[in-house]
């Protein structure tokens, strides 16, 4: 019998509380055996943002996942050349592990789902859970996919936590302590990043 897999694909820079809350209510919720998490390598959307390099944001995944032992981090599109695009990670973790896939992300990325690779295999490959911040608007969510019964949403209130404001955090030198683990914080000072 196949597994069924969370993939909780992000950029993760830094992964923080609010992506560990969501990976384990995705993980309750939908009855998941386990969560892969796969930081982005090359994101092709981002193409003119500045992100962190691929290796400080995978082991600051390992670092943040290393105590839960229904996660694990894939490197799977650290590794991979070129552009990310979810369809080729899919199509990968659907040859390991044969089971059902439950993609997790943000839902402001599932909102341009229709622009990314081969949108219509995506949904042929995995059902799509849509995280949402608190006052999140759902409408655009639905009005934009409307009655796509290959998403759901999970509205989780640690999302006020987000990557773009811890950066902005430590690039003015405020504390990001009980933002992100531990492990993450040391890292983030240990290497620099976001200075
Ligand atoms: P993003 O634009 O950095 O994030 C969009 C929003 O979603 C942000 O508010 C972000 O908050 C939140 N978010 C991102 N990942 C999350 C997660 N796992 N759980 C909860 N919230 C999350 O999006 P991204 O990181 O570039 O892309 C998200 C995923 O979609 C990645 O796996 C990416 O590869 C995939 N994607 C694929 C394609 C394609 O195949 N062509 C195109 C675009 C995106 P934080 O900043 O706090 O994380």
């Amino acid at each position: 019998m196949g597994k069924r897999l969370g993939v909780m694909g992000g950029t993760f820079d830094p992964i923080h509380y609010g992506h560990l809350v969501t990976a384990e209510e995705a993980l309750h919720q939908f009855e998941l055996d386990e969560v892969v998490f796969v930081p982005t390598g090359q994101p092709w959307m981002k193409e003119h943002e500045v992100v962190s390099p691929p290796e400080d944001r995978y082991l600051m995944t390992v670092i943040a996942t290393a105590s839960n032992p229904r996660f694990s981090v894939s490197r799977v599109e650290v590794d991979r050349e070129g552009p990310t695009y979810t369809i080729d990670t899919l199509r990968a973790m659907k040859e390991l592990s044969g089971g059902d896939l439950f993609f997790i992300t943000g839902a402001d990325a599932v909102l341009e789902i229709f622009q990314w690779k081969d949108p219509s295999e995506l949904f042929e490959m995995a059902h799509f859970i849509a995280a949402t911040r608190p006052g999140y608007d759902i409408a655009a969510l639905e009005e934009q996919v409307p009655g796509h019964d290959g998403i759901s949403n999970m509205s989780i209130p640690a999302l006020a936590i987000s990557s773009t404001d811890i950066r902005a955090r430590v690039a003015r030198g405020q504390p990001i302590r009980y933002l992100v683990p531990e492990g993450v914080v040391s890292y983030v000072g240990k290497v620099g990043l976001y200075r």
